[in-house]
């Protein structure tokens, strides 16, 4: 066995053991491999180990593996999406993580018109309220929902965060448990085109404590394909 399948087989019993910590059920939470950076090869590896569901943060990363690897996968936008972007990818992935402007909401409702039905898109929250990071401001969060659900090409399937790095994961709990709550509270207002139905929260320093804490899509990199160089 490779290290890659290995490292996959760990990576799948921590996601397994969280859940059971948490008294959820493991095939709740789905694991998106993070390919920026990899070579296809190592990406083709993990795809023919079982892995489905693949998420680049880079448009020009994401057509070119989108093109070359091979096999039943489905891609995510993970990353910052520039509007004038949107253009190469909106027919080429599932879910964009990265929805966090209105601007970028207009643009992503023009290509949905294209493709004659709306395009599912998750809303990224700051949660921490880090200057460094992109994201909706978590106060502002149910205001920008609203003026979202104007638009009638998107569907909003839920929330994703990236957590602040910090060497001691626990640390991190409380802003994935903060992220659980606002989409709670999202839920109740019953908005048109709004369903929360993912949290997409976790990477490879903090996905246990994401999983814990409710995440039904962990994003990981490094301890897949191992540091970046
Ligand atoms: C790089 C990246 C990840 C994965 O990070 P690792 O620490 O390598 O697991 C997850 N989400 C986003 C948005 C990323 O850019």
């Amino acid at each position: 066995m490779g290290h890659l399948q290995e490292n996959l087989g760990r990576v799948r019993q921590r996601i397994r053991d969280a859940a059971m910590r948490a008294g959820r059920e493991p095939e709740a939470i789905r694991l998106l491999a993070v390919t920026k950076t990899v070579p296809v090869e190592q990406i083709q590896e993990v795809v023919d180990a079982g892995v489905d569901l693949l998420g680049e943060n880079r448009v020009q990363e994401l057509l070119a593996k989108h093109r070359q690897v091979r096999g039943s996968v489905r891609w995510h936008m993970i990353g910052t999406l520039q509007t004038n972007k949107v253009k190469y990818i909106y027919d080429k992935v599932d879910l964009i993580h990265s929805l966090d402007r209105l601007s970028l909401a207009q643009a992503i409702n023009r290509y949905a018109a294209r493709l004659g039905r709306p395009i599912d898109c998750l809303v990224e929250v700051n949660v921490a309220g880090e200057k460094s990071k992109h994201g909706v401001d978590r106060r502002d969060l149910i205001s920008f929902i609203r003026d979202v659900t104007a638009f009638e090409g998107i569907h909003i399937r839920g929330l994703m965060t990236m957590a602040p790095y910090v060497d001691d994961p626990e640390e991190t709990r409380p802003f994935f448990r903060d992220l659980y709550h606002l989409s709670r509270e999202v839920d109740e207002l019953g908005l048109q085109r709004v369903e929360m139905r993912h949290l997409s929260m976790g990477m490879s320093n903090d996905f246990e404590v994401a999983v814990e804490e409710g995440a039904t899509i962990v994003r990981i990199g490094s301890s897949l394909f191992g540091g970046r160089s």
